[in-house]
């Protein structure tokens, strides 16, 4: 400062200042020298202001581009940046991390039947179990909702991070005693790892929501690591969700009729119809592949009233060609009675085929 204001003649800038009270205050202080008539400096004259509650404003808004309001914790772009960062440093010195996603199970029943309050609740309540089994080197960030991302960086073996993972998963998975009720909340977490699974950041939080995806579908409470093959399930079943309403156009469902034979009256007394699909790319495919995708994404009711349409279809084409008709049995999924309009569907086909 007096280097420039020597040379110059003017300074300015920001210094912390002490008020007479004694508390520090920050200041954006502009210092010009005032010379006399020889040239000499007789004077400084200085103007600053008090810019502690522009900093302070400045800081909080920084603090909120980065972190989750409810629970303090970093948010995705934070999160985002110290994976990139550990990831520079793992491969400067070769260690290893690995990258977790937790998403809180079945917490949408918590929601419904407990409010929306006690949901926030039993999140920040997450969040402290999550922060409180961590080490000071890890970040945990909130994704959003009921998923949080962890961070470990530093770990020496597969093995020890199998021991974190259990640790965070026993310390979070437990009871949480939430308003004045002791609720049993479960886990899912998808764990990835640095080199193994990826190298990049996008990567490995791809892999860990994967591997995430099947500790649910294994049916939720645990912990799963990522290996390829759960990439190409999940590409496969991506590729079969986004065919199903070009399946229906170009008529790669079928059904056949699997016939019901009564071996004391020895004849045929109903058939059962069975849905099969000659997916275009994949082949033929089995229903206990694609039927629960398509409960999944709610694709099933189409679906299903395009069974029931198909089936009445084919009882009124066999009666005009004069065969005696068996009685025909439709599997319906519990989706389609929960969610779908059965009863118009089968009152709208009934009467249409008679
Ligand atoms: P799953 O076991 O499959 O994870 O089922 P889930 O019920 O936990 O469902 P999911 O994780 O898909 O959905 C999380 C729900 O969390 C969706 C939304 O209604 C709710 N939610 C999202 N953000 C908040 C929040 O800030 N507060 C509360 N109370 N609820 C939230
Ligand atoms: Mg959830």
């Amino acid at each position: 400062m007096w280097n420039q204001i020597n040379s110059a003649g003017q300074w300015s800038g920001e210094i912390w200042n002490r008020r007479k009270n004694g508390e520090l205050f920050l200041e954006w202080i502009n210092i010009t020298a005032i010379y006399d008539e020889a040239g000499n400096t007789s004077h400084y004259a200085s103007i600053f202001s008090d810019i502690t509650q522009r900093v302070k404003a400045e800081e909080k808004i920084r603090h909120l581009a980065h972190h989750d309001p409810l629970t303090a914790l970093p948010n995705r772009t934070l999160f985002f940046d110290r994976l990139a960062q550990a990831l520079l440093k793992m491969h400067r010195k070769q260690g290893k991390l690995a990258v977790i996603y937790l998403d809180v199970d079945h917490f949408k029943s918590i929601n419904d039947t407990l409010g929306h309050s006690a949901g926030d609740e039993l999140i920040c309540a997450v969040a402290q179990a999550l922060r409180s089994t961590l080490r000071e080197s890890d970040t945990v960030c909130r994704l959003g909702g009921d998923e949080f991302a962890i961070l470990l960086t530093d770990i020496e073996s597969a093995d020890n991070t199998s021991t974190l993972a259990g640790k965070i998963f026993h310390a979070v998975s437990k009871a949480y005693s939430i308003g004045n009720k002791e609720l049993r909340v479960g886990v899912s977490m998808g764990i990835s790892q640095y080199p193994r699974d990826g190298t990049d950041a996008e990567t490995l939080i791809k892999r860990a929501d994967i591997a995430m995806y099947q500790a649910k579908k294994k049916g939720r409470n645990r912990f799963q690591f990522f290996n390829y093959g759960l990439e190409h399930e999940a590409e496969r079943k991506m590729s079969i969700q986004q065919c199903f309403h070009k399946a229906v156009e170009n008529q790669e469902f079928q059904i056949v009729y699997q016939p019901k034979y009564s071996a004391g009256e020895q004849r045929i007394i109903g058939a059962e119809a069975l849905l099969r699909w000659t997916h275009s790319e994949l082949g033929e495919l089995s229903p206990a592949e694609f039927i629960p995708i398509a409960e999944e994404t709610g694709f099933i009711i189409d679906l299903g009233d395009w069974v029931i349409e198909k089936v009445c279809r084919d009882i009124a084409e066999w009666r005009s060609l004069g065969a005696s008709v068996v009685t025909i049995a439709v599997n319906v999924s519990p989706v389609q009675f929960h969610d779908g309009n059965l009863q118009q569907t089968l009152l709208t086909n009934l009467t249409r085929y008679q």
